[in-house]
């Protein structure tokens, strides 16, 4: 049994969930603790109390911490990335690389740690100094989907720890196997106890005992739309901080100038690579009249040799959706995109593999609109659909028409409009002739309109949310 860790001790829960392999549902990668809304106030009470001294904490202390951890999981990628493929469903090499990119965060922020620094100015009264300092908010939670069982966890956690917050972490509740690891990991690296809490459990029971506690001074979540709307009403309730990393329903353009072989390959991966299952995946490909017909027969032919299968197996390009019910939203959409009168072009039914697991042909319909549910709607799955449109200008428009706004992309050879488009696009994060997904560990992340609020997550941005700032006045 894996336990929750809570004050520096693994404790048992009220009971426990198994962590099954959506490859393979006969195969259960181990019990996990469920802890109970008491567990989850120990946690914060825990975190509370270790607030003191660990934000007093020397920045040798947490620099040493947050790299130790950041080598171990960089040495275990192999055998991390195998446990996240096996718990999550993404590809082997897709487990592996977001692994590696969660050991980068911790060694990125390990050196964060040596960088504080604030700005002494001179005031404009004669014999006054101000200094400008960064202090650290207080008590974190952390909230996050089951999407991303390493990076997200780990581009949370870092910041959080760096800037000498304590914290109480909730992870989704289909993977808690990454997340454990993260916590043993911090934990040996020589984390003072009460500083980094696990409470591993129900969203509704140990979530929702966050959100109602006073003591928690900042949440960050990242997840769906309904639970952010949640954990803003009640971080607003308390006067506290908190960040919402949502929903997307991001666009691809594709324009007659744009290079065929570099279209199709953003495109596939923008849509299927990890299932679909990323929140800067993009469903919704808005392709030009002169490149349309192509466009549809090459994306078929790629979509003919992609391998969907058993995530751990070699040469898999696309595992199984995630659980049961991901698999009946994905599979619903595809009936209601069929009924809104789309073309259902390629895939989008159930396979059988030597597994039982949650198999999913990848699903392209074409002649939609930008009215219909599949393009307005968050899938989250392995479906896109095209829609036709005239020129640049009516791709534009089409792309900003949705109530999100986190990643876009285009493909195309014009200087021109890969400018115009980046500057115009509606969205937090905007590619040209790439995926739509796969971003840099070191740079600002996060988006606009209903698929995001507050202030940027990773890189330097990070210490907006996880610090506060203090304007000091001293008489010389
Ligand atoms: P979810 O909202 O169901 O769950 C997210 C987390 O919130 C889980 O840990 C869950 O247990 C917890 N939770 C649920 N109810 C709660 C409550 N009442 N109080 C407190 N916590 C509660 O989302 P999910 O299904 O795990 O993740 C999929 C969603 O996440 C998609 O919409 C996707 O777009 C989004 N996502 C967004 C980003 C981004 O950066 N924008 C990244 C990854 C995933």
């Amino acid at each position: 049994m894996f336990r929750n860790f809570i004050d520096g001790e693994w404790v048992l829960g009220t009971d426990a969930s198994k962590n099954i392999n959506p490859s393979n549902t006969n195969d259960v990668i181990g019990d996990y603790a469920r802890a109970s809304a008491d567990d989850a106030l120990a946690a914060v009470a825990a975190a509370k109390a270790a607030f003191p001294a660990w934000s007093r904490s020397g920045i040798l202390e947490r620099h040493q911490i947050l790299k130790k951890t950041a080598d171990e999981i960089i040495a275990r990628k192999d055998e991390l990335g195998r446990l996240l493929s096996r718990e999550e469903g993404k590809t082997l090499a897709e487990g592996i690389g977001e692994t590696v990119r969660a050991g980068q965060i911790f060694d990125f922020f390990a050196g964060e740690a040596l960088r504080l620094a604030g700005e002494v100015i001179p005031s404009v009264r004669p014999n006054i100094g101000v200094e400008i300092t960064r202090e650290p908010v207080g008590v974190v939670g952390i909230i996050t989907p089951w999407n991303f069982p390493i990076a997200i966890p780990a581009w949370k956690i870092a910041p959080a720890l760096c800037y000498g917050n304590t914290v109480v972490f909730k992870p989704a509740e289909l993977v808690p196997g990454c997340s454990w690891a993260i916590v043993d990991i911090l934990h040996r690296a020589g984390l003072p106890k009460g500083v980094l809490n696990l409470v591993m459990g129900k969203g509704s029971v140990v979530g929702q005992a966050m959100l109602d506690s006073p003591d928690i001074q900042a949440i960050t979540f990242t997840g769906s739309v309904g639970t952010g709307k949640r954990v803003a009403a009640a971080s607003v309730e308390h006067n506290r901080k908190f960040q919402l990393e949502m929903g997307g329903k991001n666009p691809f353009v594709v324009l007659d100038d744009a290079e065929l072989a570099v279209a199709v390959e953003a495109a596939v991966n923008s849509a299927f690579f990890s299932t679909g299952q990323r929140c800067t995946a993009s469903s919704r490909l808005i392709v030009t009249e002169g490149i349309h017909d192509k466009f549809v027969a090459a994306m078929g032919e790629r979509m003919h040799g992609l391998v969907v299968d058993d995530a751990l197996k070699a040469g898999t390009h696309i595992g199984p959706v995630v659980d049961q019910g991901q698999l009946n939203q994905d599979t619903d959409y595809i009936a209601i995109g069929k009924q809104e009168g789309a073309r259902l072009a390629f895939g989008g039914e159930l396979i059988a593999r030597d597994t039982p697991g949650f198999y999913l042909q990848p699903a392209l319909f074409t002649e939609a609109t930008n009215r219909m549910r599949i393009s307005r709607e968050e899938i989250f799955g392995p479906v896109a659909a095209v829609i036709r449109v005239k020129d640049y200008d009516e791709a534009l428009a089409v792309a900003n028409d949705t109530r999100f706004g986190l990643s876009s992309g285009i493909a195309t050879t014009s200087l021109k409009h890969a400018s115009h488009f980046k500057r115009n696009s509606e969205a937090g994060m905007v590619m040209v002739n790439l995926p739509t997904a796969g971003v840099d560990f070191h740079v600002p992340f996060g988006g606009r309109k209903g698929s995001s609020y507050g202030s940027r997550e990773q890189g330097k941005y990070a210490a907006e949310f996880y610090t506060t700032v203090k304007t000091a006045y001293t008489l010389a």
